[in-house]
C-alpha cells in the first residue's frame, strides 16, 4: 500500500516543520489530493493516523481538498476536466488528452498550536 509510505513522508515533513517553527501540536493537516493522483483518500488518511502516532501530528484531523483533473485535448484543443486517468475528452471523445493538473499530492497548510 503506497499510501502508507506517502503518509510517512507527510508526517516527516510535518516533524521537520515542527522543529523549524517550534510548534508542538498539529490540530489539522490540510492536504491537496488531486483527483488524478494515484492515491486513495481513505487509505491515505488511515496511513496518516498510523504514521502520526507518537509524533506532533498524532490525533490531527486530516482535511483533504480534491481538485479535479484537468487536461488539454489534442483532438479539439480545448482545456477540459476529466474524472479519471484514461477517460476520453468530454467535448469530443478523443483519448488523446494530456494531463495538465489534478495529479498532485501535497500539504497545503497546517493548523498548529
Ligand atoms: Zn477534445
Amino acid at each position: 500500500m503506497h499510501e502508507l509510505s506517502l503518509a510517512q513522508g507527510i508526517v516527516e515533513l510535518i516533524e521537520e516543520q515542527a522543529r523549524a517553527q517550534r510548534f508542538t501540536k498539529v490540530r489539522r493537516v490540510h492536504l491537496v489530493v488531486g483527483a488524478l493522483s494515484h492515491v486513495m483518500p481513505e487509505a491515505l488518511e488511515f496511513g496518516f493516523v498510523s504514521a502520526a502516532k507518537g509524533t506532533v501530528a498524532e490525533g490531527a484531523e486530516v482535511v483533504m481538498t480534491r481538485p479535479p483533473g484537468t487536461a488539454s485535448c489534442v483532438g479539439c484543443e480545448k482545456n477540459v476536466t476529466i474524472e479519471r486517468r484514461g477517460d476520453p475528452c468530454p467535448e469530443c471523445g478523443s483519448f488523446q488528452v494530456l494531463i495538465t493538473g489534478g495529479d498532485e499530492l501535497r500539504v497545503s497548510h497546517l493548523d498548529v498550536e
